[in-house]
């Protein structure tokens, strides 16, 4: 696109200079053809990637800041969910105009994040078009030791980290047609600035025997850890925890339907032998992440939402799918 060139280039100083993070393992960062790095001996790397496009994945409206913290967020939440520790990331950018306000509150939101993981960004690629942020992020864990999906065994415990529900009652915050009020602001900044739950993961590594972040809903995601792992997870509706944001904001029964298929919130939810329970809860709060038990790893297949006596509640939509 040889008419936007000497603002591509531009632009890419901006988002060099703003996120700049010195790390001795990145010989060669933005600039060359290619980041050359320098991975820790006897370490593995753990890569992720993910897109976020306006109007889908953030509202329209959203901050320009808001949208650099996010497009990272998912993206750390990715290598927190795998139990690893997040070293780089690389950005694709596609744009409708090569305005350079909006970049520059972009790379604020994204530095901010970025700084307090000592994530640096090593390179990426700006285009235009619609407004699209593909971010790769790329981390290390010890031998064996990353989170996956395909571990839990019947018998153990299912966990999830802080509370579930506040974005999806955030986004209805944002719906004019919705009757949802209350603690917006609160809410809404849970929808924007979601926490990658990194320092948990790492409790977690090597001891956890399944987990996964939730970003597609609770039963949903849950459902993807039962599949991989060949078993049944059955979920007690009234364990589910809450923020007192969404407790003061939304009455059930829509508050469980947001809690158990909202999207967004990227708290960890994984698998535990009964043995570790213990342990992990003690590790989790001294790194101030709490975490509660919301039910158990079964023999058989899917995942069901029960109440108290035992009986399967039926919900109308287990999570967002594209293209559902
Ligand atoms: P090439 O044409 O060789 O692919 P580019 O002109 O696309 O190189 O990029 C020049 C340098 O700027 C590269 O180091 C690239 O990684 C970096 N870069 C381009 N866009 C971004 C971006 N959005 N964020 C971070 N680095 C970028
Ligand atoms: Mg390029």
């Amino acid at each position: 696109m040889k008419e936007a060139h000497a603002a591509e280039f531009d632009l890419i100083a901006i988002l060099r200079d703003r996120c700049a993070i010195a790390r001795a393992d990145v010989r060669l960062g933005i600039g060359d053809d290619a980041a050359i790095l320098a991975p820790p001996a006897g370490h593995e790397l753990v890569v992720a990637t993910d897109t976020l496009v306006a109007g889908v994945h953030f509202p329209q409206s959203t901050r320009p800041e808001d949208i650099g913290w996010k497009a990272l967020a998912v993206n750390l939440s990715d290598l927190a969910a795998m139990g690893a520790t997040p070293a780089w990331a690389l950005l694709a950018l596609t744009l409708p105009a090569a305005e350079r306000a909006f970049v520059e509150r972009f790379a604020d939101g994204f530095a901010e994040l970025a700084a307090q993981h000592h994530v640096a960004l090593i390179g990426g690629d700006t285009t235009r078009g619609a407004l699209t942020i593909s971010v790769t992020v790329l981390g290390f864990a010890p031998p064996a030791q990353a989170l996956r999906r395909d571990g839990a065994h019947a018998g153990d415990l299912v966990f999830v980290t802080g509370t579930l529900g506040d974005a999806a009652a955030g986004l209805r915050c944002l719906d004019k047609n919705a009757a949802a009020r209350g603690m917006c602001e609160t809410l809404i900044a849970r929808l924007d600035r979601p926490t990658p739950r990194i320092a948990a993961g790492v409790v977690l590594r090597g001891v956890a025997s399944a987990c996964i972040d939730v970003s597609d809903g609770l039963l949903a995601d849950l459902g993807h850890v039962a599949a991989r792992s060949g078993v049944g997870i059955e979920i007690t509706a009234a364990t589910l925890p809450a923020s007192s944001a969404l407790l003061q904001s939304v009455e059930e029964p829509l508050r469980l339907a947001l809690q158990a298929t909202g999207g967004d919130d990227y708290e960890l939810a994984f698998t535990l032998a009964p043995e570790h329970a213990g342990a992990v809860a003690n590790d989790l709060a001294r790194i101030g992440c709490g975490a509660t038990r919301i039910g158990r790893v079964v023999d058989g297949g899917g995942v069901r939402l029960l109440d108290d006596a035992g009986n399967e509640i039926a919900l109308a939509q287990q999570g967002w799918e594209h293209f559902a």
